[in-house]
């Protein structure tokens, strides 16, 4: 579906990353997983890029987009975006898409890599789907976790869900694990690696090296889902 939007709402969810909100029209269905185009304009010039839909097809009411922003072109328009602006948004695409088809699932990423993750789960969790999902998520240090409150209400309400945060860069307070996902992290967070179907996305650099970790583990390439965000 194509159609011609407003900003309806925008959402500051680490000190560099920004959720858009639109409100969905009637008869616009997608994937968990899948991604849209979005125009915006840049001082009267049409600019289009493409991101994830962040929200779950749950979510009746909107639709959402979750961008990093950086100093680059369309990170900078986005930035100025604000409520009631004009946008054009085109989807769904792609098939990156888990709608708890499979018994167990391994999620790795880091960053702004979490977006169709969380759509994901935010369905799987809605739709109350018995899929066991262990989600290892690598941030710089706290504040940087996008959607870290919704991630442990998230885990509350599905007792098949486990998210394992490690931080590169913590502070003292913090409990839980430190450095990058490596293959002993996976061995220890999910044992059963095995018998799982893996969900990759990301950053091409993170894509690649979680993969690697994933093929050390002998896990085959039919059992990675992977999906590059280009452009960082
Ligand atoms: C399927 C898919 C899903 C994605 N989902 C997400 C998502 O959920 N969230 C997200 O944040 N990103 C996502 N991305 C990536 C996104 O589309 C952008 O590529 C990324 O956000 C970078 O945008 P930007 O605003 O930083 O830079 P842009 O302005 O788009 O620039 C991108 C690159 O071009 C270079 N560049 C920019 N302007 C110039 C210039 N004038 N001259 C030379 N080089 C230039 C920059 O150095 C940069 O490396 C996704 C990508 C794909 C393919």
């Amino acid at each position: 579906m194509k159609f011609e939007t407003n900003v309806y709402e925008i959402i500051k969810r680490t000190p560099d990353v920004k959720s858009f909100r639109f409100r969905r029209p009637k008869g616009f269905d997608y994937g968990p997983g899948q991604f849209l185009f979005v125009t915006i304009l840049n001082e009267g010039k049409k600019i289009t890029k493409h991101f994830t839909i962040s929200s779950s097809p749950t979510e009746k009411e909107f639709i959402e987009f979750t961008k990093k922003i950086t100093d680059h072109e369309f990170s900078v328009a986005l930035d100025r975006l604000k409520i009631g602006d004009w946008a054009y948004l085109d989807a769904p695409y792609g098939d990156f898409i888990f709608k708890g088809e499979y018994p167990r699932v391994g999620m790795v990423t880091g960053g702004i890599g979490i977006t169709p993750l969380r759509s994901m789960i935010k369905y799987c969790t809605d739709k109350e789907m018995k899929s066991r999902i262990t989600f290892l998520y690598g941030n710089r240090n706290e504040d940087s976790i996008v959607f870290k409150e919704e991630l442990d209400r998230l885990e509350k309400l599905n007792q098949n869900l486990r998210v394992i945060h490690t931080l590169s860069q913590p502070d003292e307070k913090w409990k839980g694990r430190r450095g990058h996902i490596d293959v002993q992290m996976v061995k220890e967070e999910i044992p059963d690696y095995k018998e799982c179907v893996f969900y990759v996305c990301g950053p091409p650099s993170l894509v690649t090296s979680s993969v690697d970790i994933l093929k050390t583990l002998k896990i085959p390439d039919a059992m990675i889902h992977s999906e590059n965000f280009p452009g960082y």
